[in-house]
């Protein structure tokens, strides 16, 4: 009778975990489902109005035929420009995820001087600014060398300084502050923005996750997901502060010299 309690004890509890490891998998099924049908649906959402924006400027750009309509010409291609510029960046932040989680990036390291990403982020970040913008950045950086993967930091700090420039209103100064110790560098890029909700806040670095405050502008929620892998991968975090309707802080901090 023992041996024959201890046989169904054993297999109620193998049944048990049975049960567990498939309700597991349901669920994770069922994740992966949500994330495909959020996926498709953004991918649709965010395609679409920048796509019919071309379309239109296309067909007008064929009716304007005259001389006198050069303005009108013009104004139609920097809309086309734009629009494909954005659906490209988009594009670029999918295949990153892709990248990512595919194991397929090659980090390049090489040893190279803040001051060039810096200003290379500041150059782009200033044809974003939105009236009245203006950046505030470290001028005297000269010295600051770090061996890590160039691009990946460039792509990183930009990430920030698009999110401060697109969610500030205009009028606004964003600060980008360089300190770099024995170990790590670390950059902070302060806003004066709408700021993230206290209940988003927790899910700000989920991928296609958008604060609720922010769904005006345009994005797809890919860019703090990517950032924060990334500066995972190279061995550096990324933290931020904000406060609703006052701005935000974002904080990352990678180490000078790949281990
Ligand atoms: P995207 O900007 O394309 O939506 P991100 O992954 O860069 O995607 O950011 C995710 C969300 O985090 C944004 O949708 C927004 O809600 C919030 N966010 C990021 N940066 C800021 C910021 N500087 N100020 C306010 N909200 C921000």
């Amino acid at each position: 009778i023992t041996e024959r309690k201890n046989y169904t004890d054993r297999l109620e509890k193998t049944v048990d975990e049975r049960t567990k490891q498939l309700r597991e998998a349901l669920e994770a099924e069922k994740e992966l489902n949500d994330l495909k049908t959020k996926f498709l649906s953004l991918v649709s959402h965010e395609f679409k109005t920048p796509l019919t924006g071309i379309l239109t400027s296309t067909m007008l750009l064929s009716k304007y035929k005259l001389e006198a309509q050069q303005d009108k010409r013009d104004k139609h291609i920097e809309t086309i420009t734009s629009k494909v510029h954005y659906l490209n960046n988009i594009l670029n932040d999918f295949l990153s995820i892709e990248k990512l989680e595919s194991g397929k990036i090659n980090y390049k390291f090489i040893q190279f001087n803040l001051s060039k990403v810096v200003n290379e982020v500041i150059y782009n970040a200033n044809m974003l600014l939105k009236e009245g913008q203006k950046i505030l950045y470290p001028e005297n950086i000269d010295d600051i060398t770090l061996i890590q993967d160039e691009k990946t930091v460039e792509l990183a700090l930009s990430n920030l300084v698009h999110n401060a420039i697109k969610y500030s209103p205009e009028q606004t100064t964003i600060e980008i502050i360089v300190n770099q110790d024995t170990k790590n560098t670390t950059f902070k890029v302060i806003d004066n923005g709408i700021g993230i909700p206290e209940k988003d806040q927790k899910n700000i670095f989920n991928r296609y996750f958008r604060a609720e405050n922010a769904l005006l502008d345009q994005g797809t929620g890919i860019g703090l997901n990517i950032t924060k892998t990334h500066l995972e991968n190279l061995g550096g975090n990324i933290t931020f502060s904000s406060i609703e309707g006052q701005g935000s802080t974002f904080i990352m901090t990678i180490p000078n010299t790949v281990k």
